[in-house]
């Protein structure tokens, strides 16, 4: 009851104070959503969490205050949807070691081991082989794996690589849990055990954002597990790692007569999110729809694998610049357009997307649950982090989804508020319009670049530059203003791809690419896409959005960290068997790899 009062009371207030609100973009306005939207109350948004529903609430009062219709679920401005937020652990996750003498252990979970978040569920027995780091990575002359069989036999191997944990060495990229899971399951064994050799504590659970899991179970053990099964063979730990170190080469052995027996049980957390959408209804085209958005979810508290880059801070990440900034650019220009409702030609929506962050999910939601028919949706204008101008210059992406685009982004330019505007053509990249190109929507994203506070407890409202942003949010609104009234609509073309100042697209740091999307949010056994870039050559194989990659070049792909990891071990101009899943058929193409 308290709270329900506590919510009527809020709205009130803010109706009862819209009649002071200017219908212009202000420096105030502005500077009054970021200054709330990244304050601490609302606890880095973090999708899933109270202070991200706080946020979806402000945008929808401030949206019913300007007086838009809701384009929600049964007539609310929300449009829910559930993602895996998290892992927990099952019941019956259990180890025990029957060694060579003596009697047979049981293990605790928690304390003496714990799966790893991403461990297929599942119970297994089998003799045991120490395969140094469990790394296998030919090219570059050091493979684990190379003197022993594994199949059937459960793996035991340390954490880290041969030069520790130095992002530096050349081996750093096979470290990952995920890619040592994969080593294993390629070469047959039953079950991996990942040795934490510096900590006495097993690995912390943690989820890494993909609903795939990696095909056999995976756990850490604490450093004494191992060392209680080496020491009846004269076999230390220490010696291990420095003979490793000193002659670049494995050390790896079956351990005879053990046996172990494991079994591992993960659960995947289910949570619940929401978009805001409100709309201004057009005159003469009203069924045609001009999408405006911008995230307004961030990440929380950090942590691992939260995106964060400072993970090691468990701290309010405001994002205020990533997005408060767009958001507050997005209440102000469904303000200014709903002020001139009567005269709109087609529909505006305004979309607030949530679970961007864990991988554009709003908005991948929004275009598979579209409240206006897609082929209607004329043109999708996403801001995403532009509080921070430098150099008086706005970067405006996408400019080749469509062939009007150049001369608009040009148009708008004006003084006073003149910016030097640097295009980029591709209309994918990591946010939320890239879910509207691949469904064949013309886009623009609008992005004032990255800084040091990106992604940090540090990015804070008062960080950004207000009046910066109100020159951004005219220009924005501008471009809209015309795209509404145009004649006729913006036509649809793939776009070339360019560089760009984010990043972002697949195979992020490797040295070939196939140019596909991957489509984070799908829960299937392979990689899903989400579209291919024009010209690359998943779109020359004939791979298309919807398929599902399930062997690359030969290798298995049960998730996006095998298709991550396999990628990285291909060449330029090597020519690779895919094998996909189309409209559940399994179909087989080939494609050339290409320079990144
Ligand atoms: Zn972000």
């Amino acid at each position: 009851m308290k709270r329900i009062a506590f919510l009527l009371a809020a709205t009130v207030t803010l109706i009862s104070t819209s009649f002071s609100q200017s219908p212009e973009i202000t420096v105030n306005e502005l500077k009054t959503h970021v200054q709330y939207l990244a304050s601490d109350e609302l606890e880095g948004r973090g999708s899933g969490t109270e202070g991200n529903r706080k946020a979806a609430e402000y945008l929808q009062q401030q949206f019913a205050s300007y007086g838009l219709k809701p384009a929600g679920k049964d007539g609310s401005f929300l449009q829910e949807f559930e993602f895996v937020s998290a892992v927990k652990l099952g019941s019956k996750n259990a180890l025990s070691i029957s060694p060579a003498q003596g009697a047979k252990r049981q293990y605790v979970v928690d304390r003496d081991f714990r799966p790893l978040g991403f461990s297929s569920n599942a119970a297994v027995t089998g003799s045991v082989v120490f395969a140094g780091y469990g790394i296998s990575a030919p090219e570059k002359e050091y493979d684990d794996y190379k003197d022993i069989d594994v199949t059937g036999k459960i793996v035991v191997a340390l954490r880290y690589g041969p030069d520790g944990n130095d992002i530096h060495s050349e081996l750093y990229r096979f470290t990952s849990f995920r890619n040592k899971a994969r080593y294993a399951r390629e070469k047959g064994a039953a079950a991996l055990i990942i040795v934490d050799q510096l900590s006495e504590d097993p690995v912390k659970l943690s989820y890494d954002q993909s609903h795939s899991t990696s095909g056999i179970p995976c756990m850490s053990v604490k450093k004494s597990v191992l060392e209680e099964l080496l020491t009846p063979f004269k076999k230390d730990l220490g010696g291990i790692q420095e003979s490793i170190k000193a002659n670049r080469q494995p050390v790896a052995f079956d351990i005879p007569g053990v046996m172990i027996s494991l079994e591992t049980e993960v659960i995947q957390v289910m949570s619940r999110t929401a978009n805001v959408l409100g709309y201004v209804e057009g005159t003469t085209h009203k069924d045609e729809v001009v999408v405006i958005g911008a995230h307004f979810d961030h990440l929380g508290y950090g942590g691992e694998s939260s995106g964060s880059l400072q993970p090691d801070a468990i701290a309010i990440h405001n994002g205020a610049d990533d997005n408060a900034s767009g958001t507050a650019a997005l209440l102000e220009i469904a303000q200014k357009f709903a002020a001139s409702r009567n005269s709109l030609t087609r529909t505006v929506l305004f979309i607030g997307f949530s679970g961007e962050e864990l991988g554009t999910l709003g908005s991948q939601y929004y275009t598979n649950n579209p409240y206006f028919a897609l082929n209607q949706t004329v043109a999708m204008l996403n801001m995403d982090m532009i509080g921070r101008m430098k150099e008086n210059t706005l970067t405006v992406h996408g400019v080749g989804t469509s062939p009007v685009w150049n001369d608009i982004v040009k148009k708008w330019n004006t003084a006073p508020d003149t910016m030097s505007i640097r295009t980029v053509a591709d209309g994918f990249g990591p946010s939320d319009h890239a879910s509207f190109y691949t469904k064949d929507i013309p886009v623009l994203f609008f992005f004032t670049g990255t800084h040091n506070d990106y992604h940090k407890p540090s990015d804070d409202w008062d960080k950004i530059n207000y009046e910066d942003k109100q020159r951004i949010a005219r220009y924005v609104y501008n471009i809209a203003n015309d795209v509404q009234s145009m004649t006729p609509r913006p036509q649809f073309t793939k776009s070339q791809p360019t560089a760009s100042a984010m990043g972002g697209g697949d195979g992020r740091g490797f040295s070939v690419t196939l140019g596909v999307v991957p489509d984070y949010a799908a829960d299937v056994k392979g990689m899903k896409i989400d579209g291919t870039r024009a010209g690359g050559p998943g779109e020359k194989a004939g791979l298309q959005a919807g398929d599902i990659i399930t062997m690359l070049g030969g290798k298995k792909i049960l998730n996006i960290y095998d298709y991550m990891g396999i990628l990285g071990e291909l060449k330029v101009g090597q020519v690779v068997e895919i094998e996909i899943m189309r409209d559940g058929k399994p179909m087989t193409v080939s494609a050339t790899m290409t320079k990144r």
